[in-house]
Formats: structure tokens, sequence, C-alpha cells
């Protein structure tokens, strides 16, 4: 298998984070969530930090030459060469050209666009119910893991939180951010003939199987 290029589109909630992290274990791929990096960079007051914050708390794009500098750094790293898994980006068509001109210049195969899609009720139910920790990449719901703010992350120990977007204005305004912003990449991707669909409102081991299976054209499954 040639060394793929991935990237997941989906709404907010579709579980990019979380099926990003099962297919980064399976493929060897680098993870790449400009969400993380921004955040981090929020976390520790950086320029980039100071500048994207009030966007991401308000549930709106940081501007696109601040997230195209970021995305292109990232991808200019060494861990990069073994194949990438890019979650988060693009989320404007600008972001995409901006990836397929890069591509071109740096001479990497297009990637493939994995496209998750969910219904907005299904959305609006798994954001809030959203907890994260501040030690470890691990997601986890209310509902589903028994877990909620003021318990201790079960894999390390650390904070559970609910992220600042995930409140119920900010989630009505990333779900609208999507549609008018996001969903045109789709298409921009449909028509390069790149983009293959999964259905991801089913059982969360289910869509991770799936999402092996398309991400790999089949060569890999779960089974
Ligand atoms: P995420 O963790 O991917 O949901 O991203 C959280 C927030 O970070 C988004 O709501 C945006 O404010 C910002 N963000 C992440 N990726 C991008 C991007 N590609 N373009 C613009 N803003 C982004």
């Amino acid at each position: 298998m040639t060394a793929p290029n991935l990237i997941l589109l989906g709404p907010p909630g579709a579980g990019k984070g979380t099926h990003a992290e099962y297919l980064e274990k399976k493929m060897g791929l680098a993870h790449i969530s400009t969400g993380d990096i921004l955040r981090q960079a929020v976390a520790e007051v950086t320029e980039l930090g100071k500048k994207a914050q009030q966007y991401m708390d308000a549930g709106q794009l940081v501007p696109d030459e601040l997230v195209i500098e970021l995305a292109k750094e990232r991808l200019a790293k060494p861990d990069c060469a073994r194949g990438w898994l890019l979650d988060g980006f693009p989320r404007t068509v600008a972001q995409a050209q901006a990836l397929t001109k890069f591509m071109a210049e740096v001479k990497i195969p297009a990637p493939l666009v994995i496209n998750m899609v969910i219904s907005d009720e299904e959305v609006i139910g798994r954001l809030s119910g959203r907890r994260m920790c501040r030690g470890c990449p691990t997601i986890f719901n209310v509902e589903r893991d028994d877990i909620d703010v003021g318990d201790s992350c079960p894999v390390c120990g650390g904070e559970i939180y609910i992220r600042t977007d995930d409140q119920p204005a900010a989630v009505k305004e990333r779900l609208q951010v999507y549609k008018r912003q996001t969903e045109p990449v789709i298409e921009y991707y449909g028509q390069r003939g790149q983009l293959v669909t999964v259905d991801v409102e089913g059982e969360q081991a289910d869509v991770a199987r799936c999402l092996l299976v398309a991400a790999t054209g089949g060569e890999m499954s779960d089974e």
C-alpha cells in the first residue's frame, strides 16, 4: 500500500477526532487536528492562540491565512512522510485549494477524502454530551461513558472538562458555519473524484470498521 494521505470531512460531532485516533493507530499515520493545534496555542497563550481564541469561543472559523500557514508547517514535519490524516482541515474551499497547491508543489499524491455523514439532531445530542480530558486525547460522552465534569479521566487521571464551543449557542453557530463554509468543500473534492462517503450515525465500532475499509480501499478490515 502506498503512503496514504487522508482527510476526514464532517460536521462537528461526527466523530472525526475519535475515529482519527483509531485510524492513526491502525494505519500508522500522522494525525493532524488543526483544532487540537489551535486549542494548544490558546492554552499556551501564543501569538497564534491570542488571534484564534475569539473565533473559536464563538464557534466561528479562524481566518484562512492563519490556519493554512499552520497546516503547511505541520505537514512539512518529518513524521508526515509516512502518510497523514487531516482532521478538521480543510474547512473552506480556499483552504482546500491551498492544500491542493501545496501538495502539487511538494509532489505528494492527492489525498483520499472521507465524507462523514450524520444528521443535525444526532450532532446536537453528541456535542451536548461530549466531555474532554485535559491530560490525554480521549473523548468521552456523558451517556455512553458515565463520566462528567468533576470526575477524573479513567485513562490518565486528567481533569474532565466541557469545550467552550460545545455550549448550545456555539454548537448552533458551528453547524451553520459548517453548512455555509465547509459543505462546499465536499463538492470541491467530489468534482475532483477524491471523495468517498461513510454514514457515521451507527455504533462506534461499526462506523470504525466502515471507515477503515473506506480509508484503505478494502485492503484492511477489522474482522
Ligand atoms: P475542531 O476541534 O476541529 O472542532 O475545531 C475547533 C475550532 O477550531 C473550530 O470551531 C474553529 O474555530 C477552529 N478551527 C479548527 N480547524 C479549523 C480550520 N481548518 N479552519 C478554521 N478554523 C478552524
